[in-house]
C-alpha cells in the first residue's frame, strides 16, 4: 500500500476536481418498470440482463489495459432500469473492489458509483441495503430522470423523505 498517493483531509485528487475520471458503463438490463413514451430502449425484455461473468471479464480486461495515468474511475450503471438488477450491481462492485485490492491498484480508493435510475424501487430493501453498504465509503449518485415522469407516474413526486439523499439532476 506504500505506493498509494498521500491525501490530506478535504483534498480531492485532480481527476475528481476536473471531471477527468474514466467511466466504465455497464448496461445491466434492458428491462424497465416504466414504459415512457420517449424511451430510447424500444426493445425492452425482462430476460435481457447482463451476466455477472460478462461484467467480470470486462473488469479483468480493463485492469489489464489500464495505464498508470488513469487515477480515478466511475462505475456507471444504466439500463433500462438498473435498480431492477441491484443485486447484480452489488456483485459487480464487490468484484471490482476485490480485483483492485488484489492488484494493489489506486482505483481501490479512487472510484465512485453512478446509477441512472427512475427511482421507482428506491425504497426496496435490496436498494436500501446497497446504498447503506456503499454510502459511507464513497459517493453514490442517484440520477433520476424525472423531467417527463410526473404526468406518467405522479406518485413518484409524493414519496416521503428518505434516510439517504436522493440527488435529482
Ligand atoms: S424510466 Fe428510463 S428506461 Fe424506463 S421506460 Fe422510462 S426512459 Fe425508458
Amino acid at each position: 500500500m506504500d505506493n498509494y498517493p498521500k491525501y490530506k483531509m478535504g483534498q480531492w485528487i485532480k481527476e475528481w476536481r476536473e471531471h477527468e475520471a474514466h467511466n466504465l458503463t455497464f448496461i445491466v438490463t434492458e428491462d424497465c418498470n416504466l414504459r415512457c413514451k420517449y424511451c430510447y430502449v424500444t426493445h425492452k425484455a425482462d430476460n435481457a440482463r447482463m451476466k455477472f461473468d460478462t461484467a467480470k471479464k470486462f473488469i479483468d480486461y480493463i485492469f489489464d489495459i489500464k495505464t498508470p495515468d488513469q487515477h480515478a474511475v466511475v462505475l456507471d450503471f444504466i439500463g433500462g432500469e438498473p435498480m431492477l438488477e441491484v443485486e447484480l450491481i452489488d456483485q459487480i462492485c464487490d468484484y471490482f473492489k476485490y480485483k483492485a485490492f488484489l492488484l494493489n491498484d489506486e482505483w481501490y480508493w479512487n472510484y465512485r458509483i453512478s446509477i441512472c435510475t427512475n427511482g421507482i424501487n428506491y425504497d426496496s430493501k435490496e436498494v436500501q441495503n446497497f446504498i447503506y453498504k456503499n454510502y459511507l465509503k464513497l459517493k453514490v449518485n442517484f440520477i433520476v430522470h424525472i423531467m417527463y415522469l410526473d404526468p406518467i407516474f405522479p406518485q413518484l413526486l409524493l414519496y416521503p423523505p428518505h434516510p439517504f439523499p436522493l440527488e435529482i439532476l
